[in-house]
């Protein structure tokens, strides 16, 4: 049994099948990469998984707990938080502040950006949000005003968002878009960081092969909005039916 079982999930827009009959095991602290052409159903998986759309039929398994039915906040609850293909922070706040936002999320159930004016009483949560920025070697910029940050610092920041509710599950949604290369491989080294340091499972869904073959230790591949193959790496490559999907892009 996987921490993230999904079983049957179909989910239609109109006339168009998004997902179709989709499975999907995700291991306990393993990295799963899911891959797949232009509209074959990712992000409307993982909005799924995150309780921003219902699926038409379908279960998804979160830890033994049914995920349908529940509220993107109460999700988020449970250990699963996303990392959004553009970096959402709040530009007007600085890093630490940031940082801290997510933990009284974690804590109270919604986002409140008034809570900030509470934080100096809060010592456990700041120790934690402390930690994180060490972690993430932002520290030194904790005082920093988040908009004026570069892209890759954004990224990291935003990383940091996710991480510091300390999550059983990360899901990523292409974490490397429109990255340069050395920004892409710093946030290759950050995930692998963040593996090595602490109990976390990755579902990462990217379209840059370097960044896959670097973190995944399982590949689902979709296409059409319905899985093709599930298999470790080293298999994926010489696939013919992975090559094929991959054709028309
Ligand atoms: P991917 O992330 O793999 O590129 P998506 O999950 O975004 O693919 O989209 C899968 C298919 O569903 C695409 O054909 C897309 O146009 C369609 N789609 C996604 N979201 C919606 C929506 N809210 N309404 C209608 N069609 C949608
Ligand atoms: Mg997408």
């Amino acid at each position: 049994m996987g921490i993230l079982e999904v079983k049957g999930v179909n989910k239609r827009f109109g006339g168009l099948q998004a997902l179709g009959n989709v499975n999907l095991s995700v291991k306990e602290n393993t990295v799963h990469a899911i891959i797949g052409p232009n509209g074959a159903g990712k992000s409307t998986l993982l909005n799924v998984l995150v309780g921003k759309l219902i699926p038409d039929t379908g279960s998804v398994m979160f830890d033994g707990q049914s995920v349908l039915g529940r509220k993107p906040y109460q999700i988020n609850q449970m250990g699963i938080s996303r990392v959004f293909q553009t970096p959402e922070i709040f530009g007007d706040l600085t890093v630490f502040e940031n940082v801290m936002i997510p933990c009284f999320a974690k804590r109270d159930g919604a986002f409140k950006l008034n809570a900030v004016g509470d934080m100096l009483g809060q010592k456990d949560l700041i120790e934690k949000a402390e930690q994180m920025l060490i972690d993430v070697n932002m520290i030194d910029k904790r005082n920093m005003h988040s908009a004026s940050m570069s892209r890759g610092d954004k990224r990291r920041l935003e990383m940091a968002m996710c991480l510091v509710q300390e999550p059983k599950l990360l899901l990523l949604d292409e974490p490397t878009a429109g990255m340069a290369r050395a920004d892409t491989n710093n946030t290759i080294d950050l995930l692998k960081e963040i593996k090595a340091k602490r109990d976390i499972t990755m579902a990462i869904i990217e379209h840059d092969m370097h960044v896959v073959f670097s973190l995944a230790d399982r590949i689902t591949v979709l296409a059409l909005g319905t899985p093709l193959v599930e298999d470790a790496p080293e298999n994926i490559k010489g696939n013919p039916k992975v090559r094929e999907a991959y054709l028309g892009e």
